[in-house]
């Protein structure tokens, strides 16, 4: 079954200059990159990203790390990954979500921690089901963003849209 599947590189991945290892890994799952962008998150993005998670104790800390507060690196590699099986592909990839339960060959394994407060900083996220995966890519990214019919899509006029073009 051909799936999409959201990847982030996360904040830690980019400061440990990890972006090259991850994307060379991830290549082995002979998947195609549809999508990729930087994106400076925002509280509220960040938030929307994470809600499942709003009520636990370390849920603002959460939000600060993929804002890239703990590494004075704002801004994460949002990428969309296609084809047969992408989600458990790149899941059985990353590893578990614990850093140290994840296989030490997984990229979590390999280069996850776990921060004095508590955050596991694993590297990168990678949608858990296809429900996840359309939730997150809408989340992310515009339609035209995507190098193919990720989901259906309608046509909307705008009127009095400025938007920046180059001078
Ligand atoms: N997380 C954490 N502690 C936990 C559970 C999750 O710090 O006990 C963080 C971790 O960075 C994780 C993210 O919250 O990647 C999202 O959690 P989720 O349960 O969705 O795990 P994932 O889908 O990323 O494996
Ligand atoms: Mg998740």
């Amino acid at each position: 079954m051909k799936q999409q599947t959201l990847i982030l590189i996360k904040p830690d991945g980019l400061v440990k200059s990890l972006t090259g290892n991850i994307l060379t890994r991830l290549s082995e799952t002979k998947l195609e990159i549809a999508a990729a962008k930087m994106v400076r998150v925002t509280p509220e993005l960040a938030r929307e990203h994470y809600k499942h998670l709003q009520d636990k104790p370390f849920f603002n800390e959460l939000i600060e790390y993929l804002q890239g507060k703990l590494h004075s690196r704002r801004k994460v590699l949002a990428m969309v990954y296609w084809g047969e099986n992408a989600i458990q592909k790149v899941r059985e990839l990353a590893g578990a979500t614990n850093p140290e339960e994840a296989e030490p060959t997984s990229i979590r394994g390999a280069y996850g921690r776990i921060t004095s407060k508590g955050v596991y900083e694993n590297v990168i996220h990678a949608s858990s089901n296809e429900s996840e995966a359309e939730r997150e890519i809408k989340l992310w990214f515009e339609p035209d963003e995507i190098i193919l019919d990720a989901y259906p899509v309608k046509t909307i006029t705008i009127e009095k849209l400025s938007k920046k073009v180059w001078s």
